[in-house]
């Protein structure tokens, strides 16, 4: 596999390294930083299956990079890029269109080179959804959800996907509690119904305190993270180990090979766990799909993620 990691100036200079190469790259992930990107060994193990004659590849783009790095994709010859920390908010300033996840959700993943024009996509979202629905066969509409980091770009989009799939109850968890308050007032047209679940407000901003949490979690189906926190040992706990009970679902976005603090104690508990592989997975399949107009090889490449380890 291609380990290279190109820059962003190597684009903008008119992209000659990436046709040179045997397939053509045609698609990246530009990020900051992109090393540890897990989407190039899945992405292309994909396009090997499906016979595309193109490469997947990791380019290093720096913020001040990023609109010309992007405008520079159609003269390149790309089909077109994922885009990951930190860009996904000011990908989205450099788009001609977007689609509704994309505008709702602040923030680009997905970016479809279309004659001169570029066309931007969120599928962490949907990601997301296809992902729960693999890991706990269940339906974001379904269930009553507790979202921690909501303030965040992954927590709003996925805030998005529950107010648009009209789950029964949302609650917003973040830090910094304005975000949180702010975002509960972007989306409280989609929880307007008779849609009645008891006492309990459909939608409610918390802020990310034990007391809050404990009330809350009484009423919570699935409690998922989308905070930064858990892949460091010394990270502090997101909930109270005290807090988990056997009748949750715990979904972490974080993807790591060993278990975040909040999985081992949600485990511990009883609770039904999964991480943010199957997510990672699924915005991937999506984008592969917005892509080429094609289903994607989703065993294929789930089992190429698992290897990756
Ligand atoms: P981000 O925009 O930087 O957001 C970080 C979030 O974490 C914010 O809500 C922040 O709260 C919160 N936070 C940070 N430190 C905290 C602490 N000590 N206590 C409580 N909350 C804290 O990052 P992002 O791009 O959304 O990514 C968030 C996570 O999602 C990452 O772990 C990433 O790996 C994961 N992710 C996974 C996938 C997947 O496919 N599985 C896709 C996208 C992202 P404040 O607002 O208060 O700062």
């Amino acid at each position: 596999m291609n380990e290279t990691i190109y820059e962003g100036s190597q684009l903008i200079q008119g992209g000659e390294i990436f046709r040179r190469l045997d397939p053509p790259a045609r698609l990246s992930v530009f990020g900051e930083p992109v090393a540890h990107s897990k989407s190039p060994g899945f992405q292309n193990v994909a396009l090997q299956f499906c016979r595309i004659a193109a490469q997947y590849v990791r380019i290093h783009i720096r913020p001040d990079e990023l609109a010309s790095a992007l405008r520079s994709l159609p003269v390149a010859g790309f089909v077109g890029t994922n885009v990951t920390i930190p860009h996904k908010a000011g990908a989205l300033l450099s788009m001609d269109e977007v689609d509704d996840y994309a505008r709702m959700s602040d923030a680009v993943n997905t970016v479809v080179v279309d004659g001169e024009k570029l066309v931007g996509f969120n599928t962490d979202g949907p990601g997301l959804q296809r992902a729960l629905r693999e890991e706990f066969y269940a339906d974001l509409r379904d269930l009553r959800v507790m979202l921690l980091g909501a303030g965040g770009g992954a927590g709003r989009a996925i805030a998005v996907q529950c107010a648009r799939e009209n789950c029964e109850r949302l609650v917003l968890v973040n830090r910094t509690f304005e975000k949180a308050r702010t975002l509960a007032q972007e989306l409280a047209t989609y929880f307007r119904s008779d849609r009645l679940v008891g006492p309990a407000e459909r939608l409610e901003a918390i802020p990310h305190q034990e007391s809050a949490l404990k009330e809350q979690l009484a009423k919570t189906d699935l409690v998922i993270n989308a905070t930064s926190i858990g892949m460091r040992r010394a990270d502090p706990p997101l909930i109270p180990a005290g807090l988990l009970t056997p009748n949750l679902l715990v979904y972490d976005t974080v993807y790591s090979s060993g278990k975040t603090r909040l999985i081992e104690d949600a485990e511990a508990a009883g609770a039904r766990v999964a991480n943010g592989l199957s997510m990672l997975l699924h915005q991937g399949a999506l984008s592969f799909e917005i892509w080429f107009g094609r289903a994607a090889p989703l065993d294929i490449m789930r089992e190429a993620l698992k290897a990756a380890g």
